[in-house]
């Protein structure tokens, strides 16, 4: 009889397959034992060797590899958006990136706000979590009920499938930082509204100038917009590499998103895979 351990287990491999198949992958796995002349070709595509690192199987990469590994010029240059509201990097935010302010300092100077109305239906604060060194940062939009309940960012079903979507990448949750553009939860999950994300983003901008991460993910419009004060839609940015006042920010869709519409996961991972040649972050290969 299996036990409670093996079930748990079990069950979180069967979510993880599950996850690799809407990303397009299941072809590989299906195939890993074909014979020996077919895995000893020497090059795969870069699809194939994201597949072939299997990393359910795998450990993850070190925190060390992370922040020593090189930036492979994959990447294409970065494309700035000009903002709308701002002419650009302004002395101010120069001054800012140079901030030695910790995320505690800020947390604190946070507060029990009130700067808007959503800390009047909020259940707790949501600042962020994970490294406050952090080389990669997810930017979402605002808590949902079960960030409400707990004060974590991304714990609820989209959490679960960011989680996902960062061990595929090698790391755990506890290697990068996850925060969102306001830090209340909007009443019925609502979009924020202009005035509350003039109140609480300035918190999100100096959480980025204190972690300085070498990559900003945005997780959807909100972030996107936010970051770079512009109303242009995501759509036409998404996978790119932008510009948010010298960090390099690339756009993807919201896992909420993905939960709706699963054939965007495959779109999201080869985003994904850009974030991770960006950091040097390579894929395992299977040992033979
Ligand atoms: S959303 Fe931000 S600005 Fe508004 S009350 Fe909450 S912490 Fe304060």
């Amino acid at each position: 009889m299996p036990g409670a351990a093996d079930i748990a287990r079990n069950e979180k491999l069967k979510q993880r397959l599950q996850f690799y198949e809407d990303l397009g992958l299941a072809p590989f796995y299906r195939d890993r034992t074909a014979s020996s002349s077919e895995s000893a070709q020497s090059q795969p595509p870069l699809s194939a060797a994201v597949s072939s690192s299997h990393p359910i199987e795998e450990a993850p990469l070190p925190k060390s590899t992370l922040k020593s590994a090189p930036a492979p010029p994959i990447a294409p240059p970065a494309k700035s958006v000009a903002p709308l509201s701002s002419s650009g990097t302004s002395l101010f935010d120069a001054a800012n990136k140079l901030s030695t302010e910790t995320l505690l300092q800020i947390r604190d100077d946070l507060g029990e706000c009130t700067r808007c109305k959503l800390h009047s239906t909020r259940n707790k604060i949501v600042f962020g979590d994970g490294s406050p060194k952090a080389q990669l940062v997810f930017v979402g939009e605002g808590p949902g009920a079960d960030e409400d309940a707990q004060g974590l960012p991304f714990v609820g079903r989209a959490g679960k499938l960011l989680t996902q979507m960062i061990e595929a990448m090698g790391l755990q949750r506890p290697d990068v930082y996850i925060c969102n553009v306001v830090k209340c939860r909007p009443p019925g999950n609502r979009q924020p509204e202009p005035d509350e994300v003039a109140s609480c983003s300035p918190f999100l901008f100096r959480q980025l100038d204190s972690i300085k991460p070498k990559v900003i993910v945005c997780l959807g419009a909100t972030a996107f917009q936010t970051l770079l004060q512009t109303n242009r839609s995501i759509s036409h940015y998404r996978g790119q590499w932008l510009d948010y006042r010298g960090y390099k920010m690339l756009p993807t869709y919201h896992p909420a998103y993905l939960l709706r519409n699963p054939a965007a996961k495959a779109d999201v991972w080869k985003d994904l895979q850009k974030v991770m040649a960006e950091l040097g972050l390579e894929i395992k290969k299977k040992a033979k």
